[in-house]
């Protein structure tokens, strides 16, 4: 599911509007969004009162092959080269195919070691993903914290 976020825009002329762009967007299931990011259509408004273009500066976390990374909204061009890093689009700027982009990730799943954002991220899921093992481990860093504290007042 992809959660809508609403920036309050208050334009030249006092009006002020409400903009919506995703909080987050998977690029394996919504190539439309990916489409528009790359298209810069999150970057860019217009005042709903008096039509003057409006840029607009903020930043979306985009689940790609290589891992999940917070990416700027920003103009197409400054985009593009981010976004190829991240294995999103091909070096024209052009979108890979949801089919494409799954294959990425499924690669680099394999390839860990290559892809060390997408290790650590993987590894703090799996953390989390049991909260009984994540208290345990949270208790005794706690616990070993205490006894230092003791051994270092003699
Ligand atoms: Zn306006």
């Amino acid at each position: 599911m992809t959660i809508l976020s609403s920036i309050a825009i208050r334009c030249q002329c006092e009006h002020v509007f409400n903009f919506g762009l995703p909080e987050s967007i998977t690029t394996w299931l919504y190539p439309d969004m990916v489409q528009t990011l790359v298209d810069g259509g999150y970057y860019q408004t217009a005042c709903p009162n008096c039509s003057v273009p409006i840029i607009v500066n903020s930043e979306i976390m985009v689940n790609t092959p290589k891992g999940i990374i917070m990416v700027p909204t920003g103009p197409p061009e400054k985009l593009k080269d981010i976004l190829h890093r991240l294995e999103i689009v091909d070096d024209t700027g052009t979108p890979f195919s949801s089919e494409e982009i799954s294959e990425r990730l499924e690669y680099n799943m394999e390839h860990l070691d290559e892809n060390p954002l997408l290790k650590k991220q993987q590894e703090m899921q799996k953390l989390l993903g049991d909260p009984n093992k994540f208290l345990e481990k949270f208790k005794n860093k706690k616990k070993e914290k205490k006894k230092k504290k003791r051994f270092g007042l003699f």
